[in-house]
């Protein structure tokens, strides 16, 4: 047996000292001190960890999750799209996700990319209104529309002009 696969099968040797498969990778530790060492320093890092011990949770935790949990269910959502993401989140009901998703999509589409945080799946800080949002829509939509208006204005009159007997 070679150190690669000595030290391969080292945890082996160490959780199941006995164990007639691990009986080569003991005879080379034993014979071989590079790994010897390898296996001595990983049964230290178990012996630590045995007298690792997990900290108990904070008094009332679980008062406190309950809490947080009824606070976030009685939070109203911002708007019908956060309430149809929450949905979509987290209900148990798997059929009913790749509707939903569509759904989703196509809101996605109509809302030109206004709501494009869908994806981000981290709880997100409290969102800014709904009405703010909304309103910021309209502005662009507004500022677009302008803007195309302005294209066709700008055509009409090319055409006008173009149009007009050169005297
Ligand atoms: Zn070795």
């Amino acid at each position: 047996m070679n150190c690669r696969d000595c030290q391969s099968e080292l945890p082996d040797l160490l959780l199941d000292p006995g164990a007639p498969s691990t009986a080569k990778a003991r005879a080379h530790v034993d014979s071989c001190a590079e790994c010897r060492e390898e296996f001595e320093a990983l049964k230290a890092t178990m012996s630590l960890l045995d007298t690792w011990e997990a900290p108990e949770p904070s008094p009332y935790f679980d008062q406190k999750l309950a809490v947080r949990l009824r606070e976030e269910q009685a939070r109203p959502s911002a708007n019908w799209f956060e309430r149809m993401r929450s949905r979509l989140l987290f209900n148990t009901g798997r059929e009913f996700r790749p509707a939903l998703a569509g759904a989703l999509a196509l809101a996605l589409l109509i809302g030109g990319g206004a709501f494009a945080d869908l994806a981000n799946f981290h709880p997100a800080p409290p969102p800014v209104s709904a009405t703010v949002t909304d309103l910021e829509v309209l502005d662009n939509n507004d500022q677009a529309l302008q803007t195309m208006d302005q294209l066709f204005q700008d055509d009409n009159s090319a055409d006008d002009a173009s149009a007009l007997p050169s005297s």
